[in-house]
């Protein structure tokens, strides 16, 4: 692809600073639904949603609406110094979606900010200060967060010293695990390696008594997109109650209905029993459309053993973003956008098998929802990460924008906005098929 905007987005990126790179040649001028447009006009399937932001489309005409009428009402109305309305509508409807008891929220504007929030939180409220994160997982890029960050070197290298008391455990990923002489479909023996391995941890690395928290995504996203399961969730609640330690579901990317339910730990909270999984949950990307806003939420009585005035940010929680995720809440609810997540997900889930087995690519499809992979890997398991970077590219030379993830970068992932349709999810298959 070698068009004038092409050229010129190669540039200017350039321009801005070699720090930045840019999985995709396109300078995008406009966006609607599942499209993006370029300088010259040509249209591409954008399978990123922004990163797994633009939940309800580009430019959605009711979002548009919504943040249009707050910019001409009151723009910034920082939460320390005054409140205001569209904050207050949004603590209230995300209440009716949160899981019961996590009745306390308040707002920051990023994915990364939402998880120093959290740590904050569990720090203070516990007195302790080691936080296990799990292998792969992804939580942001600022230091507390790049802390817990083990999807990839690239995030921690060269920044040391991270932020103290941070412990890694196993993450079930048992296809990853099959190097290793495991079965790629043994789901019971990856999670019962994890948490035999936490349980280890906890009497070798890290005292209950100085763990304050567990963060845990429900589908390691950036690592990539391996689904958690039930019996390591639960296991995990379990061990949580046991030691008085905290449970922190970072749900930035599987929240708002991206993995076919509201929030992605549904799929795994049936061994519960009603039984709530998260003391902490904390939400952002797809939440407003595209606005900086995050959201944490916990039950009142373990905010209230944090310190008053030790959180917040200058921006935290903006009028036209708290606008934008009203709009956006009511947007997946009248649209059914959860439903439609769950139906067109598994669509693209069962496409990409079909394509991977016609194209005999070794590796593995999985996936929940509109977070859908293909892993690329060579014969004997092993990443490939030039094979996923030359799928990823001649899909979007072909119209079809894609990122990769996972720790190698040998995983291309599909994370549409959550309003595709049937035919454009065929249309994508389609590409697809043809740039592997
Ligand atoms: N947590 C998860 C699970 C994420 O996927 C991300 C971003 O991809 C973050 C945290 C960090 O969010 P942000 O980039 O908004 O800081």
């Amino acid at each position: 692809m070698t068009g004038r905007s092409t050229e010129r987005a190669a540039t200017h990126t350039a321009a801005l600073s070699p720090l930045l790179k840019q999985a995709t040649p396109v300078l995008a001028a406009r966006g609607e639904g599942v499209h993006i447009w370029d300088e010259d006009g040509r249209r591409y399937l954008d399978f990123t949603a922004g990163i797994g932001v633009t939940s309800t489309g580009h430019c959605h005409p009711r979002i548009v609406a919504a943040a249009q009428q707050q910019v001409g009402t009151l723009i910034h109305g920082q939460y320390t110094t005054v409140m205001h309305r569209p904050l207050l509508d949004l603590v209230e409807r995300l209440g009716e979606v949160l899981p019961d008891g996590l009745d306390s929220l308040f707002f920051v504007n990023s994915g990364s900010e939402a998880v120093e929030a959290s740590v904050r939180l569990a720090r203070q409220a516990t007195g302790r200060q080691n936080i296990v994160s799990f292998h792969g997982g992804f939580h942001g890029r600022t230091f507390g967060a790049a802390s817990l960050t083990t999807s990839g070197v690239k995030i921690r290298a060269g920044i040391g010293p991270l932020m103290g008391g941070q412990v890694t455990a196993p993450f079930p990923a048992p296809y990853r695990l099959s190097r290793y002489g495991m079965s790629p479909e043994n789901t019971e023996a990856a999670t019962d390696f994890a948490l035999g391995e936490l349980d280890f941890l906890l009497q070798t690395v890290t005292a209950p008594d100085d763990t304050a928290a567990f963060i845990v995504e429900p589908v390691l996203g950036e690592g990539g997109y391996i689904p958690a399961n039930e019996a390591f969730l639960t296991g995990l609640r379990e061990r949580a109650d046991r030691h008085g330690i905290l449970l922190i579901l970072d749900e930035v990317q599987t929240g708002v209905g991206r993995t076919g339910r509201f929030w992605g730990h549904e799929h795994f909270t049936g061994g519960l029993g009603g039984r709530r999984l998260a003391d902490v949950l904390i939400t952002a990307k797809g939440l407003a459309s595209g606005f900086p806003l995050s959201a944490i939420a916990a039950p009142r009585e373990l905010m209230e053993r944090a310190w008053p005035g030790s959180q917040g940010g200058t921006y935290g929680g903006n009028a036209v973003a708290c606008a934008a995720a009203l709009a956006t809440l009511d947007v997946v609810r009248d649209e059914k956008l959860v439903e439609n997540s769950a139906e067109r997900g598994a669509e693209l889930l069962a496409g990409l098998r079909r394509v991977a087995a016609a194209r005999a690519l070794p590796g593995e499809v999985r996936g929940l929802g509109l977070m859908a992979a293909t892993e690329f890997s060579h014969g004997d398991g092993s990443p490939d990460t030039a094979a996923a970077a030359r799928a990823q590219a001649a899909a979007s030379e072909r119209g079809l924008l894609l990122l990769t993830c996972g720790p190698a970068g040998n995983v291309v992932r599909m994370i549409p906005p959550l309003v595709v349709t049937a035919e454009q999810v065929e249309e994508a298959l389609g590409i697809w098929a043809d740039a592997v």
